[in-house]
Formats: structure tokens, C-alpha cells, sequence
């Protein structure tokens, strides 16, 4: 797959070199029932069968969550060593576990390379339970080629966009992980909310822009919201996105989940600064597209996501700016302590100014905008996980950044 990203400047973006090539043997999980059929019409089955072979498939994959087929006992001995000849149920391959002591779990993914550039391709995926929810944040690329200057993903130079079957393979890997397929054992360790599901929650907040691959993102949200599988409601799923104004309209009727915005700055001139992406689309074309987010209302409110950053968008006006600015949008807030990386030329603002900050967000009727960070000792001990590619702290960050957005 070749992803085409012009840049308009190297400074917005830049171009993702490395290429997904596909495993010899791929994985069912992530296509769609249009492209289960055509694996089985190139299977050899007759038209006749197709249509119920598809919904037996899609039921053992999705809503059994089985990892061979074997274990399809409706389907014909034949068909399942035809299938397991051309196909695998494989979801991504697990480098690291970590279970945080406050239940939050990371796990290290490792993804076909690019034979290429001999490097191996590697995202991470984080579980944040809590008593009533568990919220599972999911990578949308490998990398990002956007270049927000507070984000340690933007400086990763390796990118390319996930397959469908990548970004649903993450969800599947945390449910094989947390035994949350029917029947299956949980495990011991760890905290697991005490309702039915494991992962009640899903949120494109990991490594990536998902707008930037919105075909596999819709694919897959399709796939996980999907009532005859997965099951998780559009209203449980928020995708996040740094402003990519001519995707959002499409997002919403395509997917129909619910909408985050990276705001982070009530003026253009800072904006440009902190997510590049806004000399291209300012704050008030991102404005008018969230307004007319399809299905926008006061009981599906779009989050505002805005990082807080010491003495650069944290001041009392900036808050107060940022309220006048939102009027009228059905909207939530969510202030991001901000996590700092090596070589950052940020600092996180002190916590005396995020509770001022928050107090005018909360005295314009805002709840609670600020979120509690979570798995710190796993973050802590994160350096044990370093791998080839991805450096220590783009996950931590990434993980941390995963849990203050955890609603
Ligand atoms: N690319 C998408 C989604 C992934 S980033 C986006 O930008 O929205 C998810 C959230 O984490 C975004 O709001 C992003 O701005 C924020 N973020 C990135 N780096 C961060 C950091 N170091 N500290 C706190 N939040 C950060
Ligand atoms: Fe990419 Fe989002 Fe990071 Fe910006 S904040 S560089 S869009 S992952």
C-alpha cells in the first residue's frame, strides 16, 4: 500500500516512505463482508453459499473472536483447510505486556515491515479500565506525518498507515488479553471493570492521524460498532483529529462516531505554531466543519482536546477566549496536563494554573474538564520495553496522553 500525502510544506507534514507489504498468508480480521465474499469467491465457493459462509465467518471472527479455524465448528471440514491454506485469523504480533497496579495495560505491537527499509514497523495499544468502563485507545499509522511541535510522534520519522485489519486487530489482541469473548477467562491480574465487557470504550487517540487514513479507520470502526460482532455503540467510539477539516463532513456520515478536536489554541498565530497542520486550516474553517459534524448535538457533544502548556496557551484569557470561541457548538472540554519528552522545548503548566484555567471552563457550564493521568508506574518502568524503532518516551507519551483522555 503507497499512501499519497502531498506536503504542502515540510514543515506540515511530511511524505511516509515506508510501505505496508502484506504477509504472504493475511489475515481475515478487518475485512469487511463484501471483502470476506470475494476471499470465498476466490476460494472456489459457489455463489449459493456464499452469503451464509460470509455470516458464518463473520460470526466466529468477530463475535466468537476465535484465533484458528478449527475452531469453527459450522463450517465444513473442507473450507476450513482451504481457508487455513490461504488465510490466518492473526491478529498483531505481541512484543510486551505491562499491567499497570491501577489495572491500565500497554502492549507493544509489532507489524509486517517494510522489506525495504528493513525496519520493523511497531505501534502500541493501551487499556485503561475503570469500575463501570474499560477505554482501549487504538494507532491509526505508524508514526504520524503531521508535525505538531508538543507531540513526540510528529518528530517519528517512520510512517505508514495501518490496514484495516491492523487497527481492528489491536481490539481483538486486547480482548484475547482480557478474555473478553464469550466465555472466555479473565485474568487475575490487573483490574477489570465488573460489568459484562472488558472494553466498553474506544478511542483513535494512539500514534497517527486517523483522518489521514480515514478509509481503513472507517473500515475497521465499521467492523468494531458492527451489532453482529464486536458490538461497541458509535456513541462508545471517538476518533481524534488535528483538524483535517475537508475529512471531517465525511467522517461523520461515513463512520458516525463521536468527533474529538485537537484544539490546543484559541488564535491562529499560536496554532500554526503548536499543530502546523492549521496554516492550511484555520481555527475557524475547523470551527464551522465541527458545527456541521453530522449528527452534532447536545446529547453527541465534539471534545475539545487542549494540552496544557506552561505560559505559552495556559493564561486566564486564553481560557476565557477559549470558552467565548466554543459558543454554540455543542461541546466538552478536556484540558491535557501535558507530558513532557526529551528535547521538548515545552513544560507542562504548574497545577495551580490548570485549576484556574479549569475554573473558567467549568463557571461557563463545562464539567469536570480536567483528566486524572493514569498507569504512571507502568510509564515509570516503560524503559524496559525500548525496541528498535520506537524510543521510550513516544509511548509513554502516548499512553499517558491515552489516559488523561479517558472520559
Ligand atoms: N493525531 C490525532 C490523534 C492522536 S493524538 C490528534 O492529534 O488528535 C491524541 C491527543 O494527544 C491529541 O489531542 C494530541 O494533541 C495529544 N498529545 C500529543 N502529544 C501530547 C503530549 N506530549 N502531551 C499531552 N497530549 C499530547
Ligand atoms: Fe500527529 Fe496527532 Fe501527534 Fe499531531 S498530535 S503529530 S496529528 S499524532
Amino acid at each position: 500500500m503507497t499512501i499519497v500525502v502531498e506536503p504542502v510544506s515540510a514543515a506540515i507534514e511530511k511524505t511516509p516512505l515506508e510501505r505496508y507489504v502484506a504477509p504472504a498468508k493475511p489475515s481475515l480480521i478487518g475485512m469487511t463482508r463484501t471483502e470476506l465474499a470475494g476471499a470465498l469467491t476466490s476460494l472456489g465457493v459457489p455463489e449459493a453459499q456464499r452469503k451464509m459462509r460470509v455470516q458464518q465467518l463473520w460470526h466466529w471472527i468477530c463475535f466468537r473472536g476465535v484465533t484458528s479455524f478449527d475452531a469453527m465448528s459450522s463450517v465444513s471440514k473442507e473450507l476450513r483447510a482451504v481457508l487455513a491454506e490461504h488465510y490466518t485469523v492473526d491478529r498483531p504480533e505481541i512484543v510486551t505486556e505491562q499491567v499497570s497496579v491501577d489495572g491500565t495495560r500497554k502492549w507493544l505491537l509489532r507489524l509486517p515491515g517494510d522489506p525495504e527499509s528493513g525496519l520493523p514497523h511497531d505501534v502500541e495499544c493501551v487499556y485503561i479500565p475503570d469500575t463501570d468502563r474499560g477505554t482501549l485507545c487504538v494507532s491509526s499509522q505508524v508514526g504520524c506525518t503531521l508535525n505538531c511541535s508538543f507531540c513526540h510522534t510528529g518528530t517519528q520519522r517512520l510512517v505508514r498507515n495501518l490496514t484495516a485489519g491492523e487497527i481492528v486487530g489491536q481490539l481483538m489482541m486486547a480482548r484475547d488479553r482480557l478474555g473478553d469473548w464469550p466465555g472466555a477467562t479473565r485474568p487475575t491480574d490487573g483490574v477489570i471493570p465488573t460489568g459484562e465487557r472488558c472494553i466498553t470504550n474506544v478511542v483513535m487517540m494512539g500514534m497517527g492521524e486517523p483522518l489521514y487514513n480515514l478509509d481503513a479507520v472507517r473500515d475497521a470502526l465499521l467492523i468494531v460498532s458492527d451489532g453482529d460482532g464486536i458490538g461497541i455503540s458509535k456513541r462508545r467510539i471517538t476518533l481524534s483529529t488535528s483538524g483535517v477539516v475537508p475529512e471531517i463532513e465525511r467522517a461523520g456520515r461515513e463512520i458516525g462516531c463521536m468527533l474529538a478536536v485537537s484544539l490546543h489554541a484559541v488564535r491562529d498565530d499560536l496554532r500554526n505554531d503548536l499543530v502546523p497542520l492549521n496554516r492550511k486550516y484555520k481555527i475557524a474553517d475547523l470551527l464551522e466543519a465541527c458545527r456541521n459534524y453530522p449528527g452534532v448535538s447536545n446529547a453527541k457533544r465534539i471534545t475539545f482536546e487542549y494540552v496544557m502548556l506552561k505560559g505559552v496557551n495556559d493564561s486566564i484569557d486564553d481560557a476565557k477566549a477559549l470558552v467565548r470561541l466554543l459558543k454554540g457548538i455543542p461541546a466538552k472540554i478536556n484540558l491535557i496536563p501535558f507530558n513532557p519528552w526529551p528535547g521538548t522545548k515545552y513544560e507542562c503548566s504548574d497545577w495551580e494554573q490548570i485549576e484556574k484555567f479549569s475554573q473558567v471552563v467549568f463557571d461557563a457550564g463545562y464539567a469536570s474538564p480536567v483528566r486524572t493521568p493514569r498507569g504512571r508506574d507502568i510509564l515509570a518502568a516503560c524503559g524496559q520495553l525500548k525496541s528498535a524503532t520506537e524510543k521510550l518516551s513516544a509511548r509513554e507519551r502516548m499512553a499517558l496522553r491515552a489516559m488523561a483522555m479517558t472520559d
